[in-house]
């Protein structure tokens, strides 16, 4: 029973519905069987330097190019933010780290070592992902949140589980982590599904992390929690967001605005504005009346 599970986990906190966003690890098994360690691989140390994007572009099955000629250097400890219109290839540049699909062309190395050097298991274990659909599955709160890391200790999963500010959730609840959790039991919010994400991630402890920030509104002071519990997860890690809030791309150590034709423009928020270029006009007409 836990075979699969701890496969899946070496990979992926939560899975996705649709075509947009990251694909699930299993439904990758079964269409992308090319993605495996080469014989050779090597363990990933941890990021010290650097990820690199060198001259990568992609395309889906024989579709037409998504990415084309991408270089991008994000340095370890970094919080990148990634915006741009719609189907601009954001969430396209962040599957290709965790080696969900492998560019066509260029590479993308971590600390010099191209990433399809090392084994699947050791990359996998360095990159946290969070996205608006949480994987849940029938079962305790504490289950469900040791799948971060099996095997996790009980002191661990409650640190894990307080800083993801879901503590307020667990001790509210009659029977705190051994709550059952799911269709037979109590149904979670969809702000308590992401602080769950956040918790597994916290106890999984990788340096770099992809957030997809979800798009769908949650009531502000929800929203506001959840933007609390990222910050504190991201701090001391390397971080690729996909963003779409005004706060989180303010706050980013630098936005990178990708555009069909590839990376128009990078910068702080403050010196793209004063660009008055691409995201000057990607501000000004999706954040009108927003401060
Ligand atoms: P959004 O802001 O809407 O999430 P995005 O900038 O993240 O968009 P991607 O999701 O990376 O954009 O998509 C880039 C392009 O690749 C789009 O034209 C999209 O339709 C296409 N695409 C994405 N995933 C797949 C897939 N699995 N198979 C085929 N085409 C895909």
């Amino acid at each position: 029973f836990f075979r699969p599970i701890e496969k899946i986990n070496a990979v992926l906190e939560v899975y996705p519905k649709g075509v947009a966003g990251f694909r699930s690890y299993l439904e990758l098994l079964a269409t992308e069987p090319d993605i495996v360690d080469r014989p050779e691989a090597v363990e990933l140390p941890p990021l010290t330097h650097e990820i690199r994007y060198e001259n990568v572009s992609f395309h889906y099955g024989g579709g037409r190019p998504v990415l084309q000629n991408i270089d991008l250097t994000i340095h370890a400890g970094e919080t990148v933010a990634f915006v741009g219109p719609s189907g601009a290839g954001k969430t396209t540049i962040c599957s290709l780290l965790p080696r969900f699909y492998e560019p066509t062309g260029g590479r993308i190395t971590i600390d010099g070592t191209d990433v399809r050097d090392v084994t699947l298991a050791s990359l996998r274990r360095q990159i946290g992902i969070v996205q608006q659909d949480v994987f849940l599955f029938a079962g305790t709160l504490r289950d469900n949140v040791a799948y971060g890391r099996l095997g996790a200790g009980e002191a661990d999963i409650v640190d894990a589980v307080k800083r993801a500010r879901l503590d307020h959730v667990v001790n509210a609840l009659p029977n705190g982590l051994d709550t059952v959790i799911g269709e037979r039991g109590v149904k979670l919010s969809g702000g308590q599904k992401q602080r769950l994400a956040i918790a597994r991630i916290f106890l999984k402890d990788p340096p770099i992390l992809i957030l997809d920030e979800a798009t769908s509104a949650l009531d502000t002071e929800t929203e506001r929690e959840i933007q609390l519990s990222l910050a504190a997860l991201s701090e001391g890690r390397t971080t690729l967001m996909i963003a779409h809030r005004l706060a989180t791309i303010r706050d980013a150590d630098r936005i990178v605005v990708v555009t069909p034709e590839g990376i128009a423009e990078e910068g702080r928020h403050a010196d793209l504005v004063a660009a008055r270029g691409i995201y000057r006009r990607l501000h000004d007409t999706q954040f009108a009346g927003v401060s």
